[in-house]
């Protein structure tokens, strides 16, 4: 069976491409349509065909489709689970986690289309109302990335739908199943035509042709910092909305007075877990001098039991890397940060597993510097670096020394430190005896600097963006 396009509320076919396991490249996960430029305009007009009707839709509709979503993405949590390890490679646990946040996503939202509010005000004019109103912005497109397939969807569509707006969606090319699979489910919970549109393909092939359409209102992105400045630019071509979440080089402090099994565990998890794929991931961490030996040598005997093999096997810690690409590039960064003098302190060899992936074992460099490129890049891979500093005022300047404002975290049992550090870490999320990367679906999620623009996702901030202010004065 082909996994086709949703546009106009028709499966439309055509040239398919086939998904493979990089747990187990024999493994082929499906075949799916391969979108053309033509595809992306017909899900587009039909997005801003069915927008003036859904704008005006009932919340109780709204409610019901986006509760009806979620109550089957967590009845198939097991099946889509197994679904989103297959095709991106995260370990089974971690993808029916990120299932089972993509249902609560939409239930969180499907609650919020009961909520709409707006505020009254008096004007300083006797004699005169003001109402305050949220409204729609219009045809929306979505861009999402490979490394959360259901969960980034749920977060741009939720929203998108719950506050009045029509959708096409363009998942990464690597994850086209989890997206089907929402689009599928949507379409049968009573979605009218037109409302979701799902456009599979490559992103410099349809994506630019969604960038280079003046018939969206917005576009909502998830991806690379490059790519991110290409949604930028033609959004300020044909005056439109724009939201970007790109990357991260998020730092991890460790004080002295840290808790050490709190700090080696969350710093595995922020570095290595979801093979470092995140872009909440920590790949800096900044350990004061006095805890420093005694933290890696606990780190390093920590990663000697991680299990890095498939991810379907009971027992993986660590799934593979997301693709041959990736595993290039991870590779080419610890040849880099050996050339640059860091020292590999454990792992960076590329493994064979019983079925044939892209395995990497996790990487710790130690003595690296805040300069070399392997502190600056983003690799977004299971590769960290140890930076050592003398005190807590080094490590938060180090910490904040960096293009990118994401996530930054911190280990320490000193209410001071911990209370300093939250004000004054410059990211968009901080976390005390944390670690950086694992969110709640409920409040914002977003970044400073380089990591991100334009308003929050999530929670009730997602309104800022999905949504436009109208201010309406009535003479009683
Ligand atoms: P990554 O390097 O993590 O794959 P990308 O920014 O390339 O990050 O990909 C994120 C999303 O952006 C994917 O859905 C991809 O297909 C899409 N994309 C890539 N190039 C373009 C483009 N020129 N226009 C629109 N979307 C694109």
């Amino acid at each position: 069976m082909t996994f086709n396009n949703l546009i106009a509320g028709e499966w439309v076919g055509g040239n398919a491409s086939e998904n493979r396991s990089p747990s187990d490249t024999n493994d082929v996960v499906g075949l799916y349509a391969q979108g053309t430029p033509d595809d992306m305009r017909a899900a587009i007009a039909a997005a801003k065909a069915a927008f003036p009707a859904w704008s005006r839709s009932g919340i109780l509709e709204r409610h019901a489709i986006l509760k009806k979503t979620g109550d089957e993405i967590l009845a198939r949590k097991e099946e889509l689970g197994t679904l989103l390890a297959r095709e991106e490679g995260k370990t089974l646990p971690e993808a029916i986690g990120e299932t089972i946040r993509a249902a609560q996503i939409f239930d969180f939202f499907a609650g919020e289309c009961l909520r709409l509010a707006g505020e009254s005000l008096p004007s300083v004019r006797p004699g005169i109302g003001v109402e305050i109103t949220r409204e729609p912005i219009g045809p929306i497109g979505l861009i999402t990335p490979w490394n959360f397939p259901i969960a980034i969807p749920a977060w741009k569509i939720a929203p998108a739908l719950c506050y009045g707006n029509t959708v096409v969606l363009k998942p990464a090319e690597l994850v086209p199943g989890c997206a089907w699979a929402i689009a599928d489910i949507l379409h049968r919970a009573g979605l009218p035509k037109g409302v979701f549109n799902l456009v599979m393909g490559k992103g410099s092939v349809i994506g630019q042709v969604m960038l280079d359409s003046p018939d969206l209102a917005g576009i909502s992105f998830t991806g690379s910092v490059g790519t991110g400045k290409r949604v930028a630019l033609s959004s300020i071509e044909h005056g439109r909305k724009y939201q970007l979440e790109m990357g991260g080089k998020n730092p991890f402090v460790i004080l002295d007075d840290a808790d050490l099994s709190v700090a080696v565990e969350a710093s595995l998890n922020s570095c290595f877990f979801s093979t470092g794929q995140r872009c909440t991931a920590s790949s800096r961490l900044i350990v004061t001098e006095g805890i420093h030996d005694r933290f890696v040598a606990a780190l390093v005997e920590r990663l000697k039991s991680v299990t890095v093999d498939n991810a379907l096997k009971a027992g993986t810690h660590i799934g593979p890397v997301v693709d041959e690409r990736q595993l290039m590039q991870d590779i080419d960064y610890i040849d880099i940060g050996r050339s640059e003098g860091a020292k590999l302190a454990f792992g960076g060899e590329r493994l064979n597993r019983e079925t044939p992936g892209f395995y990497l074992q996790p990487a710790l460099f130690t003595e690296a510097s805040n300069q070399m490129r392997i502190s600056r890049e983003e690799i977004f891979g299971p590769v960290a670096s140890v930076i050592r500093v003398k005190n807590y005022e080094e490590a938060l300047s180090v910490a904040n020394d960096t293009p990118f404002g994401l996530s930054s975290g911190i280990a320490t049992t000193s209410l001071k430190h911990a209370t300093h550090f939250r004000r004054n870490a410059e990211a968009g999320m901080v976390m005390v005896n944390l670690p950086t990367a694992g969110v709640d679906f409920h409040v914002p999620f977003g970044g400073r600097k380089g990591s991100s623009f334009g308003p929050r996702e999530q929670g009730r901030y997602a309104a800022e963006f999905f949504t436009t202010v109208k201010t309406q004065y009535t003479l009683a």
